[in-house]
């Protein structure tokens, strides 16, 4: 064997011993100590404009969502069940934009998205532009168990949930003041704008006008006894959407993702930036084909996002109980639990 053939095998063989020790890294850390991750969406999120008892109106509802997706899988249930019911709180929830507080569209109705994906098999199921499923997530996870699609869309998905046995509402059910009081503004401030305005914030083109019209989409990420990760998200979209938009939250690898081999993850933000990132698979891929550990991978997304000049931020739940919640927004309401049932939530930076 000559010199160079020697000098090519051992450079070979370094860089692969360098990337197996990247991998092993990032696969070996001690086991974390989550099994489930909120978040009830990201923005302008600032203590000066919140009150005591906003504050604490938020904070009682994502411990409570906490509690529900801990007892869930404390006696058995799988990590799908959790997100599921976990949701479901805040779906019900005036506060969040799903379900109950969606926000409204251009035309002053409510059209909500929602998905959710199985680890273990990568299932996935979701709905999007519905205005009648009480629980858009649930909804989300019948398309996922009992039919053969994944994604179904407006009056057809209705049916669908109809036939599964949701609970159908009038729309008038997701009317509140507050969020057709949001509209108001932001269509009031929008009349006023330029459209040299408009063209600096490349939103025109977007059919989005304002990139604060956003908050309070809601999502879960649950590890349970079985091993296996599930991911979760609902949302009213962005507040004066307009032509049938749909955003990142049901759309798989754009605002949910899970696979048992490496990360579950719920997005929140701008869904534009978030679709063209395809930001949910991107973290697991980083971490799949990178060797990159849970906080590193998010960060990475997170970091690509922000330099587009998209705003949110994501939930991520490793396959070994570690949990990445970065964002580049002033705040994101979120909330953890560890396998011992300490809740810990959190609103500001
Ligand atoms: N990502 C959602 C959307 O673009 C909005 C949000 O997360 O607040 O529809």
């Amino acid at each position: 064997m000559n010199n160079l053939k020697i000098c090519v095998m051992i450079m070979a063989g370094s860089l692969l011993a360098m990337s197996c020790k990247s991998y092993k890294k990032s696969t070996t850390l001690a086991k974390g100590e989550f099994i489930l991750a909120i978040h009830g969406g990201a923005g302008t999120i600032l203590k000066k404009n919140m009150t005591d008892s906003m504050e604490h109106a938020y904070k009682t509802v994502l411990g409570q969502a906490l509690q529900v997706g801990y007892e869930k899988i404390k006696q058995g249930g799988s990590s799908l069940e959790a997100v599921e019911s976990v949701i479901h709180i805040m779906e019900d929830s005036p506060l969040f934009n799903a379900g109950k507080g969606a926000v409204f569209t251009h035309d002053g109705r409510n059209e909500l998205d929602a998905s959710i994906m199985d680890g273990k098999t990568l299932a996935a199921g979701a709905v999007a532009g519905v205005s009648t499923i009480k629980n858009p997530i649930s909804a989300a996870k019948a398309v996922m168990e009992k039919s053969e699609h994944v994604m179904m869309v407006g009056r057809g998905a209705e049916q669908f949930a109809k036939q599964a046995g949701l609970e159908i509402v009038d729309p008038s059910y997701f009317w509140t003041e507050a969020r057709w009081e949001s509209l108001q503004k932001i269509k009031k401030e929008d009349s006023t704008k330029t459209q040299l305005d408009h063209d600096k914030k490349q939103v025109s083109r977007l059919g989005v006008t304002n990139k604060d019209a956003k908050f309070g989409t809601v999502g879960c990420v649950a590890l349970d006894g079985y091993g296996n990760l599930a991911a979760g998200t609902s949302t009213g979209g962005m507040t004066n959407k307009k032509f049938g938009r749909v955003g990142d939250s049901p759309i798989i690898g754009a605002g949910t993702y899970a696979n048992n081999e490496t990360c579950a993850v719920s997005c929140t933000g701008w869904g534009e930036f978030y679709i063209r990132h395809v930001a949910a698979y991107k973290v697991s891929a980083l971490m799949e084909y990178k060797g990159e550990d849970v906080v590193h991978a998010s960060q990475e997304v997170m970091d690509g996002i922000g330099k587009m000049g998209g705003n949110g931020g994501m939930i991520v739940l490793d396959k070994n109980g570690h949990v990445a919640m970065p964002f580049n927004t002033a705040g994101m309401y979120r909330g953890t639990v560890t396998k011992n049932g300490k809740i810990t939530v959190e609103i500001y930076k």
